[in-house]
């Protein structure tokens, strides 16, 4: 048999299949060591065939399989198919994404461990006989022990020595064997409490047995993930199996702890907080089939995990189920594809749907099902919207309105929990000159600097640069600078000159670097009452404390002001997922929004909760507007260290674009080549080239684009498109 064989380096001059001839046990999917040159590398089977168009004597053999199961399942070959056509990337890219990183090279491997059996074929008194009389540890080691029983061999060594422990392995009194050892990622397991399914809770789970793309519309606390375990839980009856998405590591502890009570050893979990080991051996057990239910962050959808009954996206309006590196891809697209695949149920679970999600339910691409209230019948949380301009006309110039601080002593008083969240996606940290207007910049890219205050220097975002904090303005020599406008750490530290006794938690990027931080911060503030948590987007979703009665949005409007079309329903999807957090159990919520533009649409449908009327707001701009879902947005980007070959490469690029639109004329909506908003990044100059096309013909348009942009792969510079970006910079 001949063996097509892709290698594992990422060139695209060898993106593609070569010949080798196949092994007695060669199967499609598996991991194989090649010829290569003159050595030796890594490749993958992707197909089997009788002969080739190569002369045969000329053939190289595949040396060797490298694992026991092929590494790519049937499924995995066909998605991999499906997304070089689709998303335009390399084979080997789209490989990568179904292999635990580490298992390429073979950097890591199985855990073994030595055991050692006991095989006593004489009685212990026997034995006894003969050892000498002085032989303290041979006969304590020889009471330890019990027949036909395993014992780790670092215990005994430990407990009795390791050269008594040889002993008797010399006299075949213990014999070695190894074991694999599983690395299991750590997670506590709360009590599992099996609810009842209300009246609506069932019909969904019902409803979902029909093999569909389900888009689940509930508000918070409207009981999704009892929904989702039960609908799991039916796919594991019929012997099927089951993958859960949810957006982001900070909030796995709590989903991993309620699915590990429920399921236990069926659940395996993959994400990217994991150590090598534990996501190979997590794999392992999924790929072996002994691991049933997924659950894991955006590359869990890539898990070999076979005869899928179920797959769930939970909070599928997250930002994060959209890879926006190399290689590119949708979540949903990738889940739709093995639903399809498997004849299965997709559910889409959002309190606050993408716009292009509702969309498509509304004109029948996805079926909608709704859960419109809270399982315990309880209100939605009041939200109060307070104009912090009037804060200031009347004096306060903190970052905190006297309702917020009202609210919060109240809080305190009835030992309740308080979450406050601070927004940090917009531009919220820059150090700047308030006489000049001076703004501090990285000198190797174009984009502002960020102060850390803890460290007391400024550090650039984009390439880690650091740079000693300023005093004086270096424009002007004003010492009126502004440094971190409001961050998690200003909050606090103001917080604590309001509250100096009550227990203040903090919640964000620096403050999670370590493996567990994230639990260790959420468990404590579990137990502390009261206690106020300040965080980022990472207190946003998921959470369920009871104890919660008060939630402040410090400044709302920071992701209003974002350069993306989007930027209204992210708005709009944080207030209330903030808001959700409030109130859950049997104690009344409410939530305070600081905002400087309290007249914005976004916060009065907000405000009431009403995502029906906020949508048909936003769908009717995304139309008059041409915007996505009813247009595509098309950006090429091109960055080098040269900066005129990469002018050079954007106005070529810009030449084939308007040859294209001349073909397609009625189709294209706006085309324009710019610098990109961060014009440097990592010494690197970046152009771009913005495209909007109307949705008809989008498809025959995108591949045409796509295929000038593989014109234009060349060394020492970088050129990509992507579809619908959610950053610009
Ligand atoms: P969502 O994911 O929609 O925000 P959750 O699934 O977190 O909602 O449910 C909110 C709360 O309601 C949880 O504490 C959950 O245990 C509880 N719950 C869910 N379903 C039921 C039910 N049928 N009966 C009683 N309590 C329920
Ligand atoms: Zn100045
Ligand atoms: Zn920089």
């Amino acid at each position: 048999m001949i063996a097509e064989v892709i290698v594992d380096i990422a060139h695209s001059e060898i993106d593609r299949v070569f010949d080798y001839i196949a092994l007695s046990d060669t199967q499609r999917g598996q991991r194989v060591l090649v010829p290569f040159g003159n050595r030796q590398i890594e490749g993958y089977v992707l197909n089997l065939k009788e002969t080739s168009s190569y002369d045969k004597s000329k053939l190289k053999s595949i040396v060797r399989p490298l694992d026991n199961l092929p590494a790519l399942t049937d499924e995995s070959l066909q998605l991999i198919k499906f997304m070089v056509k689709n998303n335009h990337i390399k084979t080997v890219d789209a490989i990568r994404l179904f292999i635990p990183s580490d298992m390429r090279k073979g950097k890591v491997k199985e855990l073994l461990v030595n055991k050692l059996e006991v095989n006593l074929t004489e009685s212990k008194e026997e034995i006894l006989k003969k050892f000498r009389k002085n032989a303290v540890k041979q006969f304590e080691l020889l009471n330890f022990i019990e027949n036909n029983k395993e014992y780790y061999q670092s215990e005994l060594s430990n407990k009795f020595g390791s050269s008594t422990v040889n002993k008797f392995i010399e006299l075949n009194i213990l014999i070695k064997k190894q074991e694999q050892k599983l690395r299991t990622p750590t997670s506590e397991v709360k009590e599992d409490k099996i609810n009842k399914l209300t009246k609506e809770q069932q019909e969904v789970v019902n409803q979902v047995l029909e093999p569909n793309i389900y888009l689940l519309f509930g508000v918070t606390g409207s009981g999704k993930t009892e929904v989702y375990m039960h609908s799991i839980k039916n796919a594991l009856n019929k012997g099927k199996t089951a993958i859960m998405l949810v957006p982001e590591i900070s909030l796995t502890p709590q989903v991993l702890s309620v699915f590990k009570a429920r399921f236990g050893e069926d659940v395996a979990i993959l994400h990217s907080g994991l150590s090598a080991g534990e996501r190979f051996d997590e794999w392992q057990r999924i790929r072996q089939g002994d691991a049933k239910i997924v659950v894991g962050a955006r590359s869990a959808i890539f898990a070999p995990i076979q005869n899928v009954g179920i797959i769930i996206i939970d909070e599928e309006h997250d930002g994060s189920y959209k890879s926006e590196s190399n290689p590119r891809f949708e979540t949903h697209d990738i889940a739709i594809f093995r639903a399809k695949f498997n004849n299965c149920s997709l559910i889409l679970g959002s309190a606050t749907p993408s716009v292009e999600s509702y969309y498509k339910a509304k004109t029948g691409e996805y079926k909608l099902l709704e859960l419109p209230k809270r399982v315990n019948n309880q209100e939605m949380p009041k939200i109060q919207v307070v104009d912090m301009r009037s804060e200031i006309s009347s004096g306060n110039t903190g970052i905190f309105s006297r309702q917020l601080l009202n609210d919060i002593s109240e809080c305190i008083k009835h030992k309740n929990q308080t979450m406050l969240f601070v927004n940090r996606r917009g531009f919220s940290s820059f150090v700047i000159c308030r006489e000049c207007g001076y703004n501090a910049k990285c000198e190797d890219c174009d984009a502002s600097l960020v102060y850390h205050k803890e460290d007391k220097e400024l550090k650039c975002h984009f390439c880690g640069r650091r740079y000693r904090a300023l005093t004086n303005c270096p424009n002007c020599g004003s010492s009126y600078l502004r440094m971190g406008a409001i961050g998690t750490q200003r909050v606090v530290e103001e917080l604590r000159n309001e509250f100096p006794d009550v227990k203040i938690l903090r919640m964000d990027f620096d403050t999670t670097q370590n493996k567990n931080a994230h639990s260790k911060i959420l468990q404590e503030f579990q137990n502390t009452k009261p206690c106020i948590l300040v965080g980022t987007q990472m207190i946003a979703k998921g959470h369920d404390f009871p104890n919660v009665t008060l939630v402040g949005i410090v400044d709302a409007d920071m992701s209003l002001h974002f350069a993306d079309y989007r930027s209204v329903e992210r708005t709009y999807q944080l207030v209330t997922q903030v808001a959700g957090r409030a109130g859950r159990a049997d104690k009344i919520g409410k939530v305070v929004l600081q905002t400087y533009c309290p007249n914005h649409y976004v916060y009065r449908f907000a405000a009431n909760y009403d995502y029906k009327a906020f949508f048909d707001r936003e769908i009717n701009l995304r139309q008059t507007t041409e915007f996505p879902p009813f247009a595509t947005i098309i950006r090429i980007l091109i960055s080098s260290e040269i900066e005129d070959y990469a002018k050079d490469i954007a106005s070529n690029i810009n030449l084939d674009i308007t040859n294209l639109k001349q073909k397609y004329i009625s189709d294209f909506i706006f085309c324009k080549a710019m610098k990109s908003p961060v014009a440097k990044i990592q010494k690197k100059y970046r152009l771009q080239l913005v495209i909007r096309i109307k949705q008809k013909n989008s498809n025959e348009i995108i591949n045409e684009i796509f295929n000038i942009v593989n014109k234009y792969q060349k060394p020492r510079a970088s050129v990509f498109a992507e579809i619908n970006p959610s950053s610009m910079s």
